[in-house]
């Protein structure tokens, strides 16, 4: 058994879903092999802003973005299926995809509760529809493929944006309802990134999440490994597309990838690595565009030495505390306290009087945070910040002169932080 997925940036457009039988022909053919898909393209900013207008009341607009997303799916169905097979399509999509997914944008217009979950029920039609395409395609190429429903089987307890995925009773649905497709075919295709709570709700895994879709059934299928097409197919210490001197790796440990992921490098959603580690499946990360270009895998080995991977993450708020009547400052106590919250660190420099936290988390669960310390702190809270952070740095690694509001330079990797923009 294999599980591969393939994101957005392989299936573009047209051209990109029909590299799919050649990509499926050089992986493992004769085993047993889910695929995994994300939405078309840029499908899931589509529709975040197709929810955000209608959020805003803005209906019209909402309307006209939706309209472009449309059109442009529409245009990939005509240009990949025979007229007759693309009008059926079409009309199923319409019906059972196109409508219930206006529906749910046009109730953000009049919504009370918070908005993530409701997007949330908006943006896991991207994958719907996109797997759908795919199936129909593939079929339409003469390749036997089953269908199902992502979120029959991943199931979550709900929470707002990282939703925690409820191993037991997803690996129930699995072993009932997706093993036994593999009985009567070779390939079956499902989504990445969407998944339901316990009460059957639609919810998404979090942007990029497919990666992380993938290695959940890839654990839970005992898979003997996950493949990763990418449309950049290996791993780089630094991003290529931003930096000529990016060197390839074409091997890491789990530990290795996990952590540069952590920092932000955007190769795979950092929650991929875990089930994987935890059932010891290699991946492989693969060129979409050239399927037979050697790629990266990720694996138990540590691997030694690796050149300075560089990773920055953006968007983080910093969080700084001062004491006003010199008590020391219980870091414990505040790192639990935003654990507490759901907000994530990835930077902390403490000291007796002063203390500083690059975090990721929802603005009114940082300010709740806030508001439980204590009169003796002062906080103050600035956004958005960019962490930068060297791994393995090597002589040649410095900090930005003059740029760093925070620094830190440990034996195995450094870190500065910047404001953004
Ligand atoms: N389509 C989702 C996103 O763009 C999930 C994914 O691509 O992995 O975030
Ligand atoms: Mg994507």
């Amino acid at each position: 058994m294999w599980v591969m997925k393939v994101g957005g940036g392989c299936l573009r457009d047209a051209d990109g879903i029909r590299l799919l039988p050649e990509v499926l022909r050089r992986a493992y053919p004769e085993s047993s092999r889910l695929l995994v898909v994300s939405a078309l393209g840029k499908t899931t900013n589509g529709l975040l802003a197709v929810a955000e207008a209608s959020g805003r009341g803005d209906v019209s607009t909402a309307r006209r973005q939706y309209e472009v997303v449309q059109a442009f799916h529409k245009e990939v169905v005509e240009s990949l299926l025979p007229e007759a097979s693309a009008r059926a399509l079409w009309a199923r999509l319409e019906e059972r995809y196109w409508a219930p997914l206006w529906q749910r944008a046009q109730a953000l217009a009049h919504l009370s509760e918070e908005m993530g979950p409701a997007t949330d029920a908006v943006l896991v039609y991207g994958e719907l529809i996109s797997s759908e395409i795919i199936r129909a395609f593939l079929a339409g190429q003469g390749i036997a493929v089953e269908w199902i429903d992502a979120r029959r089987l991943l199931v979550t307890d709900g929470s707002y944006p990282d939703p925690a995925v409820l191993m037991g009773p997803s690996q129930a649905n699995v072993d009932a309802q997706l093993v036994p497709l593999f009985r009567t075919h070779k390939l079956v295709i499902t989504q990445g990134y969407i998944a339901s709570d316990l009460r059957r709700r639609s919810v998404t895994l979090g942007r990029e999440g497919s990666d992380y879709s993938a290695a959940l059934f890839a654990q839970m299928l005992r898979a003997q490994g996950m493949i990763a097409w990418k449309d950049v197919g290996r791993l780089y210490s630094v991003d290529p597309r931003q930096y000529p001197d990016a060197q390839p790796l074409a091997e890491l440990s789990y530990a290795q990838a996990a952590e540069m992921t952590y920092y932000g490098a955007q190769v795979l959603h950092p929650r991929t690595l875990k089930p994987l580690r935890d059932a010891k499946i290699p991946l492989y990360i693969r060129s979409y565009f050239e399927p037979t270009a050697e790629g990266s895998l990720i694996a138990e080995r540590w691997v030694e030495p690796l050149p300075p991977i560089r990773a920055q993450r953006r968007g983080l708020t910093l969080i700084e505390v001062e004491s006003v009547d010199l008590t020391p400052l219980p870091m414990a106590v505040f790192l639990h306290g935003l654990e507490q919250e759901g907000v994530e660190t990835y930077f902390i420099q403490g000291g007796v009087r002063t203390a500083a936290f690059a975090v990721r988390g929802l603005q009114e669960a940082i300010e709740r945070w806030r508001a439980s310390l204590a009169e003796s702190y002062q906080v103050q809270i600035r956004q958005p910040v960019i962490l930068y952070t060297i791994l393995y740095p090597d002589e040649t690694s410095t900090i930005p002169n003059g740029e760093a509001i925070y620094f830190q330079r440990l034996p195995d990797r450094m870190h500065w932080l910047t404001y953004e923009g």
